[in-house]
């Protein structure tokens, strides 16, 4: 079985093919491990190999593995990237750096006003159903505008961008679609005045098509630690 720093280097060299292949600096994406499921030993044994951002689906899980991990806590970023209910706000809004599951208002006020004061702003990206799927959670596109001017002017959360999760489709074409989608999204917003600079789209099966249409995060879970 392939060490998690060997995958961390396959991984790292699909990313730099594909911004090859859209002629676009290696360094403007952002690799995010998803290291929900797996333990805390295996999030040091990926620290060690070079990775500081990590994504957690399941607050309590999250938190801990960063209690597990503090001694590291100065140099990891963490980023929920999993449905976030209002009961939970708080503990996000104390513990973690970045939350691209914003899909209502609600949430980013109550983040917004739980975020510490001795904390920078918490960086948020608004997750949008850019496939029109019922099952899954997201804003639809057409509710983004509104949602996004008002989540961009509460003071202590920061709007960065979108975040979706496409259905998985099988060639390349089908699979850039709905990256494409977020991308020409995220530019109507930005041509209306908001400064957002933050495409969280890609996964283990579809981060070439993300990159292809301007991802700046991707977010890899089994390519880096193996099937959950
Ligand atoms: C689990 C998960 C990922 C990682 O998926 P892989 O296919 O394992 O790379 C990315 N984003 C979200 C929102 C997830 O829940």
């Amino acid at each position: 079985m392939a060490t998690i720093a060997e995958n961390i280097q396959q991984v790292r060299q699909r990313i730099a093919g594909a911004c090859a292949e859209a002629q676009r600096d290696v360094q403007s994406v952002t690799l995010l491990a998803v290291s929900k499921t797996f333990p805390a030993d295996s999030v040091r044994e990926a620290v060690h190999a070079g990775l500081h951002r990590y994504g957690e689906n399941y607050v309590q899980e999250a938190v801990d593995k960063m209690q597990a991990l503090a001694d590291l806590r100065a140099q990891l970023e963490w980023h929920l990237i999993g449905p976030l209910q209002s009961n939970k706000t708080r503990v996000v809004a104390e513990h973690f750096d970045w939350v691209h599951s914003v899909d209502r208002l609600k949430i980013a006020e109550r983040l917004s006003a739980q975020r510490p004061a001795h904390l920078p702003p918490l960086q948020l990206c608004l997750q949008v159903n850019i496939s029109g799927e019922d099952s899954k959670s997201g804003l639809a596109p057409a509710e983004v505008p509104d949602v996004a001017r008002q989540v961009a002017g509460l003071p202590h959360v920061k709007l960065r961008g979108l975040m979706a999760i496409p259905e998985p489709a099988g060639d390349l074409d089908a699979r850039r679609r709905p990256h494409r989608a977020l991308r020409e999204l995220m530019e109507s917003l930005n041509q209306e005045g908001l400064v957002l600079d933050t495409l969280s789209m890609g996964m283990s099966a579809d981060l070439e098509a993300a990159i292809l249409e301007g991802a700046t995060v991707v977010r890899i879970g089994t390519a880096l630690f193996g099937r959950r």
